[in-house]
């Protein structure tokens, strides 16, 4: 009995003093901890700018019109032919949901979707440009956090990667609509959608370097939850839908203390981060303009004048409109097969 209780004491000590992160960088590039121009120049790989910051999340490419959106992680080894070297692991413990061989067919080139459960939400990590995945790595398979998956490349469908950039590709991303095969047929037919579900334009991004950085900042406290309902502004548009995936599938983002009843809810007022990330939904009586309409509630201006690169809203003249893109993200995120 003394043993049982003194091996639980001891299992309690160490969950308490080690915060295990919620997210492990991929490779073994560990100078984005430097936190100094040096360090990022060592994390980050470039475009052919040469400038290490279009290495990062956001509006980094051409002057701030580009949006990049996840991290380019720089090689730290090469083989005799200059080739990378670096192994590439699991950020966190999840299930093998795709695997991409053929780099033809994408400009992630070949690359692997792990799809992970963390504090209630179904988070997804995405590994591209890969030259060699594990023969293990295969749909349904079970990896651990820090489980070695691929070898890092230079593979895509467009142009090609230098190897002075050899770099992988990583992206912490939300997942839109289980029905994007269907919703992509019925807007592009007779166009072929090779990859279905897995398809990077049904994914989401969120900031893997502010996700690490956040990590270390609050330790044990670090919540994912937290961080994405902590998102920046940039619009609120109305929905006149009451089912749709994104709020079954992203329950913990949905308001609860709304106090409508079923009847009342007309919709959701949605609030995107400036990447259009649709991270807080708010029940809505709002009486609808017309039937399954969709409607442009608040910019945040401030927020706007930042960051252009998604272009998911455009100003014509003095008046906020969602752009052909912000609308289409919106038709995806509630279509309903
Ligand atoms: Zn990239």
């Amino acid at each position: 009995m003394q043993k049982y209780v003194l091996f639980l004491y001891l299992v309690w000590i160490s969950l308490e003093s080690v915060a295990e992160p919620v997210f492990r960088i991929p490779t073994i590039n560990e100078a984005l901890w430097d936190d100094s121009t040096q360090g990022y120049q060592t994390f980050f790989a470039p475009t052919n700018s040469g400038k290490w910051e279009s290495g990062r999340f956001g509006c980094v490419r051409s002057e701030g019109w580009k949006f990049h959106e996840g991290i380019d992680i720089l090689y730290t080894q090469q083989d005799q032919k200059g080739e990378p070297k670096d192994l590439i692991f699991a950020a966190a413990e999840g299930i093998v949901c795709y695997v991409n061989h053929k780099s033809g067919l994408s400009n992630y080139g070949k690359y692997i979707i792990l799809g992970h459960k963390i504090e209630g939400l179904e988070i997804y990590t995405i590994y591209a440009h890969l030259s060699r995945i594990e023969d293990q790595v295969t749909p349904g398979r079970r990896v651990e956090a820090g489980a070695r998956i691929a070898t890092m490349g230079r593979t895509t469908n467009s142009g090609s990667i230098a190897r002075a950039r050899a770099h992988l590709h990583f992206e912490i991303t939300l997942v839109i609509n289980e029905n994007f095969d269907q919703w992509f047929q019925k807007r592009n037919p007779g166009s072929t959608n090779d990859h279905g579900v897995w398809n990077g334009r049904n994914f989401l991004g969120l900031n893997p370097e502010s996700i690490y950085k956040e990590q270390v900042r609050l330790q044990k406290n670090f919540s994912l939850r937290g961080f994405i309902r902590n998102q920046e502004a940039l619009y609120t548009v109305f929905v006149n839908k009451v089912d749709f995936p994104w709020m079954r599938r992203y329950v913990p983002l949905v308001q609860k203390d709304s106090d409508l009843s079923a009847e009342q809810i007309t919709g959701y007022e949605i609030t995107f981060n400036p990447f259009g990330v649709p991270y807080r939904l708010k029940p809505s009586k709002r009486e609808p303009m017309k039937s399954n309409s969709i409607e442009l509630l608040h910019v945040e201006e401030i927020v706007y004048s930042k960051y252009r690169c998604r272009g998911l809203i455009k100003k014509q003249g003095k008046e906020f409109k969602l752009s052909k893109s912000g609308l289409d993200l919106i038709k995806l995120l509630t279509f309903v097969e």
